[in-house]
């Protein structure tokens, strides 16, 4: 089974009107005016899963700053999961500033929610460290609901979406949740390497990794990295789509000289795991 636990759609009535919505988002206004920026459809995604033979995606919208905004994507996606039973893993959109946050919360679990997420620290300011990442925080373990949170590497090449969170934000805040289920996206921001860490590996013992974007910032022995460090069975296919087509992550895992049982886990089994699926 083929599971891609990083894809992002737009609502097509939402990209419509997108100039609209840019000028109140300066991050949503960052990521979609930089080059080369695609929206996706809930029907793309399907024709891409067909093609690359994914079973199942997590699909997020947009975490936007309005909380208007985010419902409309949790719609969107919700909608999606119910019309493609089985494909679709919705995951939502939450400001953790927004007070009614639990509401929307509860809500979109009534109609399915699979997860949060991805949510960006950076791109929506909120701090790792601070109360509304604490009450996210409590809000999903309590919930059982995986988190997809974005961080980054802090070194390296700029790009359009690159913050200041990295592994140091990262480490602290899956310290200070034991038991909550977070996935870090884009490999951690390298925080898998960190796990060759006793305490490290020790207090991230739930906390799994998705390769999403890897193809622009890794060379693919990333994946023999994580075997060295023993993150493996943390590490989840997460392909950024409509950024990056899953096959392109296939070649690559398939250059690095996985073996069979480690491919498997990658490109589904420790997902399903995680997702109870
Ligand atoms: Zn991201």
């Amino acid at each position: 089974m083929i599971f891609d636990v990083h894809v992002h759609v737009f609502p097509p009535h939402l990209v419509a009107n997108i100039e609209n919505y840019l000028e109140k988002d300066p991050f949503l206004k960052l990521i979609c005016t930089s080059p080369g920026h695609k929206y996706a459809s809930v029907e793309d995604v399907l024709e891409e899963m067909e093609k690359s033979r994914v079973d199942i995606s997590a699909v997020s919208g947009f975490a936007c700053s309005d909380s208007g905004l985010c419902r409309e994507m949790n719609d969107y996606v919700l909608q999606a999961a119910k019309t493609f039973p089985g494909k679709i893993a919705p995951m939502i959109s939450i400001n953790p500033h927004d007070p009614g946050m639990e509401k929307e919360v509860d809500r979109c679990v009534d109609k399915g929610a699979a997860g949060v997420g991805e949510l960006f620290p950076w791109g929506q300011d909120f701090d790792l460290e601070g109360d509304a990442a604490d009450k996210l925080a409590f809000l999903c373990k309590e919930r059982n609901l995986p988190l997809l949170l974005h961080v980054n590497e802090i070194v390296g090449h700029y790009y359009p979406g690159k913050g200041e969170v990295s592994v140091k934000e990262a480490a602290a805040f899956a310290l200070k949740h034991p038991g909550l289920k977070i996935i870090y996206a884009h490999w951690g921001g390298g925080l898998f390497f960190y796990e060759l860490m006793p305490e490290l590996k020790e207090n991230l013992q739930h906390v799994y990794y998705d390769t999403a974007a890897g193809p622009f910032l890794y060379e693919n022995s990333v994946y023999r990295a994580a075997r060295e460090t023993g993150t493996i069975s943390k590490l989840l296919l997460g392909t950024d789509y409509p950024l990056i087509r899953p096959r392109r992550y296939f070649r690559e895992m398939k250059e690095a000289e996985l073996t069979e049982e480690e491919l498997k886990m990658i490109q589904g089994e420790n997902a399903r795991a995680l997702f109870n699926l």
